[in-house]
């Protein structure tokens, strides 16, 4: 199959459809790597430039208000909504630079979090009058600590309105263990941590006829790095929805449903590779890109420790200058390369590098 062609910037309405079936077709799937300002932006982008390869850049709630700066206030949500609009402002503004394709998208809003969905909606829709495209390409709703029917109720509510702008709808069934962002699953009852095919079919038959959607189901995934545990990676639970679909609903594809997997950081290339074998075709990575960030800058730190104990004075004489250790843009970085490095991984763990033409 040839390789498919992408032109650099932001991928929305019906060519994220056709990315993300050229990338079930290829078994593949892209990296959605939280960031928090510019600089993990740009590690994200030049990693994407590397592998030669669309990245989904995705905001939490806490990551937008981050890079809006957490000095401002963030009632009613306020601090989020500018700083994911912000940020999003910023990738537009830099993507074709790097010459790759995005999708821009935010990550998971449970109930108490919907203002902030509504804030970027309104941007949104703004937006799409203006420039007839979407500003985001995509926003997940996560209301797996609701009822079934309820979640499913609020998200086809919402798949309404994004449709009209051509947006897709994340949504989550089960919960994903662990912790992240304050939210914290790691003593959730076992049996959540799985989700169910008949659940599957539910959230099809609410959200197919309204618009597209994209589902991340839990198959034993965790939010975080831990010691292996109790809970089993079981990825085959989602060829087995992919299958209860087609039977019950005669799709035409085998695979109607597009996958995201959750808490990626930590699994090894046969468990993603055999998730994405089954219409996998987003994976979030966070944990084991803020340790790629960091990692270089501690060591920096700890090796030049002598020289960054004042403006003046290190091993080579007492009025040394230590400006140059101590201006941030040397180890800042150091820390969007370890970034980029580690995402580039990634890519290859996802079969996703090298499998696009951008020229
Ligand atoms: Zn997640």
């Amino acid at each position: 199959m040839s390789k498919m062609k992408l032109k650099p910037g932001v991928v929305t309405g019906t060519a994220l459809q056709d990315l993300f079936g050229y990338l079930k077709s290829v078994k593949a799937a892209l990296p959605a790597v939280n960031v928090i300002g510019s600089h993990t932006v740009v590690a994200a982008l030049q990693a994407a430039r590397e592998a030669k390869s669309p990245i989904i850049i995705q905001f939490s709630n806490s990551g937008g208000a981050f890079f809006g700066g957490k000095f401002l206030d963030n009632k009613g949500e306020k601090g989020s909504i500018a700083g994911s609009l912000a940020g999003a402002a910023f990738v537009r503004s830099i993507a074709e630079a790097y010459g790759v394709p995005v999708v821009l998208h935010t990550d998971h809003a449970a109930k108490k979090l919907l203002p902030w969905i509504d804030g970027l909606l309104d941007a949104g829709e703004k937006f799409f009058a203006a420039n007839k495209e979407p500003l985001f390409s995509s926003h997940m709703l996560d209301l797996s600590e609701e009822p079934l029917h309820e979640n499913l109720e609020i998200c086809r509510s919402y798949l309404t309105r994004m449709s009209k702008l051509n947006m897709t709808l994340e949504i989550e069934l089960g919960v994903t263990g662990g912790e992240e962002d304050g939210v914290d699953n790691s003593d959730v009852d076992s049996s959540k941590l799985y989700t169910q095919p008949a659940d599957v079919l539910a959230a099809y038959d609410a959200l197919n006829s309204v618009g597209n959607f994209t589902v991340a189901a839990s198959f034993g995934n965790t939010h975080g790095v831990y010691k292996p545990g109790n809970v089993k990676l079981r990825p085959i639970i989602l060829k087995n929805s992919q299958d209860h679909i087609q039977k019950e609903r005669k799709t035409a594809s085998s695979e109607p449903l597009n996958f995201v997997f959750h808490g990626g950081s930590g699994s090894s290339r046969e468990e993603i590779r055999e998730a994405v074998s089954y219409g996998t075709v987003k994976m979030n990575i966070d944990t084991d890109t803020q340790w790629a960030f960091t990692q270089p800058i501690k060591k920096f730190m700890d090796e030049k420790s002598a020289y960054l104990q004042g403006q003046l004075g290190n091993p080579e004489g007492p009025d040394k200058p230590n400006k140059k250790q101590i201006d941030p843009r040397g180890w800042i970085h150091l820390g969007e390369k370890g970034m980029a490095a580690r995402l580039v991984e990634a890519f290859k763990d996802l079969n996703a590098f090298d499998q696009f033409d951008f020229s």
